[in-house]
C-alpha cells in the first residue's frame, strides 16, 4: 500500500506558486490578492479562514478577510462582493460556506466575478466544467486530481466511486472523473446498497462527512481509496470517512487524514488565485 502524500505534494505546488508570484511581481509590480468573506463564528470556518490566511502570508500574496456577524443582511454581504469585484488588487474571492440561513447562498455565488471565483463555486465555471471547458475548478476535487496525476494514476477507463454529491466536493469530483475519461458512479445519501457500488471500484472517493462510513468488507483488493471527508474523533483526532485502520491494509494507494486531500484543497486555492492574477493582468494590459 502506498500513501498519497498529499501535504508533501502541497509544499511543492506551493514553492512553484511563490516563483510565480515574483515572477509576476517583477514584471507588473503587483502580486495575486485574495478576498475572503467569513460570516458567523463557526470555529471550523475560521480555521479554514486561518489556515487559508497563513497560506497566502507564505506565497506573499496580499489578503483580506471581510469578518462579518452571523446575524448579516443579504444586502451588506452582497455590497463587499460588488466592491471586491471592482477592486484591482482582489483577483480572488472565496466566500467560506456554509453562510447563516438568512442568507440566500446561490444569490452571493452567483455575484462573484466569474474571473474572480477562485473556488469555481459560480455557475458559469461549473457549467464550463460540466462541459469540459477550462474555467476555475473547485479546489478540492481538483487536488486530488493533482494527487492522482503526481503518483502518475491515469483513471481513463477506470471505474470510479464518487461517495458524496455536494456542489463544492462529490458532483465537481465525478464531472473531472468523467472529462479524464473514468467510468462514474455517484452514489449519495439515497442510494441502495452503497456495498455494491464501492465494491465494483477500482477507486473509491469519498466526501461525506461520516466517519468510518467506509468499511473493509465494502473494497475490493487492490483499490486506491481518496478520502476527502474531515470529521472530528471522540478522542479530538481528526479522522476521515474510511475505517483506515481495516481498509488501507486492502488498497493499493491511500489518502491519510490529516495529511492527504486537505492540504491540497488549499493548494489549489493558490494557484487558482495566481492563475486568475495572471490573467486578469493579461486582460488589462
Ligand atoms: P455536504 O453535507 O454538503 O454533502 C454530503 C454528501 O454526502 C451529500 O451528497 C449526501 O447525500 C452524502 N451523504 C451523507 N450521508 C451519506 C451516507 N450515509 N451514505 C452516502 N452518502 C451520504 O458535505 P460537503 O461539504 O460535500 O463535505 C463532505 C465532507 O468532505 C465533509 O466531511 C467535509 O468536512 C469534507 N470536506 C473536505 C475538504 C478537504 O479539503 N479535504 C473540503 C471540503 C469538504
Amino acid at each position: 500500500m502506498t500513501l498519497l502524500d498529499g501535504k508533501a505534494l502541497s509544499q511543492k505546488i506551493e514553492i512553484g506558486v511563490g516563483i510565480g508570484v515574483k515572477e509576476l511581481k517583477s514584471r507588473t509590480g503587483s502580486v495575486p490578492g485574495l478576498a475572503v468573506v467569513l460570516v458567523g463564528q463557526d470555529p471550523a470556518s475560521a480555521a479554514y479562514v486561518n489556515m487559508k490566511k497563513k497560506a497566502c502570508d507564505r506565497v506573499g500574496f496580499y489578503s483580506v478577510t471581510h469578518e462579518m456577524p452571523e446575524d448579516i443582511s443579504q444586502e451588506a454581504i452582497e455590497n463587499t462582493i460588488v466592491m471586491m469585484n471592482k477592486n484591482p488588487n482582489i483577483d480572488g474571492i472565496l466566500i467560506q460556506l456554509p453562510l447563516p440561513k438568512q442568507i440566500d447562498t446561490t444569490k452571493i455565488l452567483e455575484l462573484v466575478d466569474p474571473s474572480k471565483d477562485v473556488d469555481g463555486f459560480h455557475p458559469y465555471n461549473v457549467g464550463r466544467l460540466a462541459t469540459g471547458l477550462n474555467g476555475f475548478v473547485p479546489c478540492t476535487p481538483l487536488g486530488v486530481m493533482e494527487l492522482l496525476a503526481e503518483y502518475k494514476i491515469d483513471v481513463k477507463g477506470k471505474n470510479c466511486c464518487v461517495v458524496g454529491a455536494s456542489n463544492i466536493v462529490g458532483k465537481p469530483m465525478a464531472a473531472l472523473l468523467l472529462n479524464a475519461n473514468a467510468t462514474v458512479e455517484i452514489c449519495h445519501i439515497f442510494t441502495d446498497n452503497l456495498k455494491k457500488h464501492t465494491l465494483n471500484a477500482d477507486i473509491i472517493l469519498v466526501g461525506v462527512g461520516v466517519i468510518n462510513l467506509i468499511k473493509e468488507d465494502m473494497v475490493k483488493e487492490g483499490t486506491i481509496i481518496i478520502d476527502i471527508g474531515i470529521n472530528r474523533a471522540d478522542n479530538g483526532k481528526l479522522v476521515g470517512d474510511v475505517d483506515y485502520e481495516n481498509v488501507s491494509a486492502k488498497c493499493s494507494y491511500i489518502t491519510p487524514v490529516p495529511g492527504g486531500v486537505g492540504p491540497m484543497t488549499i493548494a489549489m486555492l493558490l494557484s487558482n488565485t495566481l492563475q486568475a492574477a495572471q490573467i486578469n493582468y493579461k486582460e488589462k494590459n
